[in-house]
């Protein structure tokens, strides 16, 4: 029985790869890899490996979450080492949870060696902190759901020192705006949008909650940064920007230290 590794592959810079995970890429005999994985961190794989793209774009499935599972499972019984390599980190909108799971039931031996995921590579790009003392004291990593029953996103969790990171916003940038509104978040809130992070083709776009909407659409991988420190002169948001702006009862500024 060989050994499962879920590993983050970081979100495009293969010099962004842990050293643990660039030793593995070159020890393993066979990777299963999303398509978010950069062709540059692809080529760090042991040219011997057998080298597997499970990933799915634009709708287009090539292989179910419970096919990859068994695929994981089965390549463990006649192989030592199986890669398999996520964008980012696995257990960030991932699905490492499912994968170690279904190990797990099976009794195969796995770990998890995180990556850099993409908020991380994105606030690098755009050049600012999530945290940034003088604005935010936590950082939210979400997404919503769409479709038929999609359920709505609680922003009620929102403060005025939450920095939004929303992964898989889509390529509706519109209906992203109006959700942001209708959670009480006020229009001229900064909003970065980076595309890309870390890769060659990175592009960063500044904007905000009202100006969303009309922006024009950045290819994917993209994600968006909502909040005060979304911007490049965060000491003209400071404190009193929220006051007047909200309704809400939950969007009550806190200090911080
Ligand atoms: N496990 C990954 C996230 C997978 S969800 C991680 O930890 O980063 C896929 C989403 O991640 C994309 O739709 C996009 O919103 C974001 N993403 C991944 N790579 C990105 C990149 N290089 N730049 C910007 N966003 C990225």
């Amino acid at each position: 029985m060989g050994k499962v590794y879920l590993i983050g592959a970081g979100p495009g810079d293969p010099e962004l790869l842990t050293l643990k995970a660039a030793r593995l890429l070159a020890l393993a005999d066979v990777v299963l890899h999303d398509s978010l994985v950069s062709r540059e961190v692809l080529q760090r794989v042991c040219s011997n490996a057998e080298v597997i793209d499970v990933g799915k774009r634009c709708g287009r499935k090539l292989l179910t979450q419970d096919e990859i599972n068994a695929l994981l499972v089965s390549y463990a019984a006649s192989h030592e080492v199986v890669v398999r390599l996520k964008g980012g980190d696995p257990s960030i909108f991932g699905r490492a949870g499912e994968e170690l799971e279904a190990l797990r039931q099976a009794h195969v031996q796995c770990e998890v060696v995180p990556g850099v995921t993409a908020a991380l590579g994105a606030a690098a790009a755009a050049g600012i902190a999530l945290t940034d003392r003088r604005v935010a004291s936590q950082v939210l990593f979400a997404t919503f759901s769409r479709g038929v029953g999609a359920t709505a996103m609680d922003w009620g969790c929102l403060t005025p020192n939450t920095t939004l990171v929303l992964y898989m916003p889509g390529p509706d940038y519109a209906e992203v705006a109006r959700r942001l509104s209708d959670g009480g978040l006020p229009s001229d809130l900064p909003c970065v949008i980076v595309s890309g992070a870390t890769g060659a083709q990175q592009e960063v776009r500044w904007s905000s909650v009202g100006d969303l909407a009309t922006e024009e659409r950045l290819p994917a991988p993209a994600l968006m940064i909502v909040g005060r420190v979304a911007s490049r002169q965060i000491q003209e948001i400071g404190d009193a920007f929220w006051s007047g702006k909200t309704t809400e009862s939950a969007l009550q500024t806190i200090s911080v230290s």
